[in-house]
């Protein structure tokens, strides 16, 4: 079945949830205008459904190919590739002043959801070309702006993010790959980057590569890390392709899923060094690469929320389809369809209201980063600042993770169906899960959470936050609204459980790092499913005030009753079961 991007839903989630609305009335998106949101998402939506998401099951069969360094992708996809910058869709929030339409990155976000629900293979290159104009926006010089910003946000050109070494993946610092300087200010670059996403493929002329290496005097670790740009091909002068440099596709791999987007091994030295250019200073490569990752981060949060929402969709409608048993209390002849059954309406709401929640956490982050740059006051945008930092390893771990989980359903909604790759569920499946890995994995998300973002500032963008998720819970208490049952007295447990394991945390990360390292991975869940109960909660009431509320309340109710609710249980596993964690070794060494 087809994708049908789901607007409402969206423009909800973006508007309300997420709070752009409440931000370009406060005049924090300058003279943006709002109106022209539901116009990008739909002509997106129907991109994604004419053009991508026909070939998502062609990219899964055919996968790619490697022969003499050259890739070739699945059939169609060079020409969707060239419908989609014909389309403009690589410039949705590139900088205007290089060929971008400069829309907020919050209507990106919620297009980077549609793209990846539709084919998430083929969005993950655009979504990396994105980080690399970020990091060539915030820190290169003009010189390598001038030739190379515009072919980014065009799409004219792709673009790569390496860092990943056999020796070197979650501990970016290990990395070996060698940058010599030259005495034309250039530099030669010589090493092996693995897993490079899109490392060669044939759907540009170029590839643009932005990789991580170290100078032969740097310091150890990520303090020694500088970050290069290395054509594929060198420029001329006058703009057109050049000399081949030496950085070449030696592998490709073999995949669980994503199989038509090809993860290369990136060698660069077979003759005489790939010629780079510094981006940034020499040893600030980690600084520029934060620009990347961050955005990147956010990116396959979403992939995770398009990939759950193509995964619902379709279980959705197999549910409507699929004929097995009665309902209960149901006599005559025939059988129903297994929507009836409250245990597939339980794995199907489940499906939905998670989609929802991972939904408006991505969408919140962007808003954030978004007011963080475009917001007139300094004090507006530091705040803002924080909650993006504060937010982004929540909405990339967290939406990842109900990626997978929502994935897994989908394919228990189809019974033994599920499991033949006909029906398509079992792709989103395989497909959902490089999602809690790549990226940095989501137990590093959850360390980054624990340990930097919580604990900055003594926990003041969390209390911050808190502050306001008490208010929203505050507005459903106020609501008196039978339909939401019991959802604000379980909001209100969760803040209380949020706030005693934030705390907890805070008292021993500096002291304790072990006791707050081994929590960090239940806090991050305590926290999406607190934020993200109450980001509903608070959607369903902004929809109830325009007359639409009914089917939202449910959702809401439906999440703080099922998931909010467990975190009671999450706050116990963060404060309680430290010690036996770190007792591990009696257990897995003996
Ligand atoms: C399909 C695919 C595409 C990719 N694309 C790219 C790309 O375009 N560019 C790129 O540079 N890389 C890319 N990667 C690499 C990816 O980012 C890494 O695989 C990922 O960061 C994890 O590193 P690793 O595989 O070395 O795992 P490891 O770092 O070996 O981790 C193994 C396990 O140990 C845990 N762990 C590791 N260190 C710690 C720690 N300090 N504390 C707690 N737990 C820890 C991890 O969470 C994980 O569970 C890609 C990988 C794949 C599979």
């Amino acid at each position: 079945m087809t994708y049908r991007a789901p607007i409402n839903d969206m423009l909800l989630a973006l508007n309300h949830g997420a709070g752009l609305k409440a931000a370009i009335e406060a005049g924090h998106y300058g003279d943006f205008d709002a109106d022209i949101t539901a116009a990008v998402l739909e002509e997106a939506g129907k991109f994604a459904a004419d053009v991508l998401a026909p070939l998502n099951r062609v990219g899964d069969e055919h996968g790619i190919k490697l022969e003499a360094n050259k890739v070739t992708t699945a059939p169609g996809w060079p020409d969707a590739y060239r419908r989609w910058t014909d389309g403009g869709w690589n410039a949705v929030s590139g900088p205007e002043a290089f060929g971008g339409q400069g829309l907020p990155l919050a209507i990106n976000a919620a297009c980077t959801e549609i793209w990846s629900a539709s084919n998430v293979a083929f969005g993950l290159c655009p979504l990396l070309t994105l980080s690399a104009i970020e990091a060539l926006d915030a820190h290169g010089s003009d010189e390598l702006k001038h030739v190379y910003l515009e072919k980014l946000v065009t799409g004219e050109w792709t673009g790569t993010m390496q860092l990943t070494e056999p020796q070197a993946g979650s501990d970016v610092g290990a990395l070996r790959t060698r940058a010599e300087k030259q005495a034309d200010g250039t530099y030669r670059i010589k090493g092996t980057k693995i897993f490079i996403t899109y490392g060669e493929h044939d759907m540009t002329d170029n590839i643009v590569h932005f990789v991580l290496a170290r100078l032969p005097d740097a310091p150890a670790g990520t303090k020694g890390i500088s970050l290069f740009l290395i054509p594929k091909f060198l420029v001329n002068a006058d703009g057109s392709l050049g000399q081949r440099n030496d950085i070449h596709a030696s592998g490709v791999e073999h995949k669980l899923g994503m199989h038509a987007s090809p993860t290369c091994t990136m060698t660069m030295g077979d003759h005489g060094g790939a010629i780079g250019y510094l981006i940034g200073e020499e040893n600030q490569g980690m600084r520029c690469m934060f620009t990347m990752m961050n955005q990147a981060r956010l990116g396959v949060g979403l992939e995770g929320v398009g990939l759950a929402d193509r995964a619902y969709q379709q279980a959705l409608a197999y549910a409507q389809e699929r004929k097995q048993g009665k309902a209960v209390g149901k006599n005559g002849r025939g059988s129903d369809a297994i929507i009836v059954h409250p245990d597939v309406k339980r794995m199907l709401l489940q499906m939905r209201a998670m989609t929802a929640a991972a939904r408006s956490i991505c969408y919140a982050t962007a808003v954030a980063l978004d007011i963080a740059v475009r917001a007139s006051d300094a004090k507006v945008r530091a705040d803002a600042a924080a909650r993006g930092a504060l937010l982004t390893p929540i909405a990339k771990a967290f939406a990842t993770d109900i990626g997978n989980e929502v994935a897994y359903l989908g394919v228990q909604v189809h019974g033994g169906m599920g499991f033949i790759e006909e029906t398509g569920a079992a792709q989103h499946y395989r497909d959902a899960r490089i999602t809690s890995i790549y990226e940095g994995t989501n137990g590093i998300q959850s360390i980054d959470l624990v340990t930097r973002k919580l604990a900055a500032s003594g926990g003041a963008s969390v209390w911050a936050l808190l502050a306001e998720l008490d208010a929203t819970v505050k507005q459903v208490e106020g609501s008196n609204d039978p339909a939401f049952g019991t959802t604000a007295a379980k909001l209100r447990d969760a803040l209380g459980a949020l706030q005693r394991a934030s705390r907890w945390l805070l008292d021993r990360v500096g002291t304790r790092p072990n006791d707050a390292l081994a929590g960090a991975t239940p806090y991050l869940r305590l926290f999406g499913a607190t934020l993200g109960g109450c980001m509903l909660a608070g959607e369903a009431l902004a929809a109830k005030s325009h007359g639409d509320g009914e089917r939202y309340v449910t959702l809401a109710r439906f999440f703080a009753e099922n998931v909010t609710v467990q975190a009671g249980s999450l706050e116990k596993t963060v404060t309680d079961s430290a010690e036996a964690v770190n007792g591990a070794d009696a257990v897995l060494l003996a």
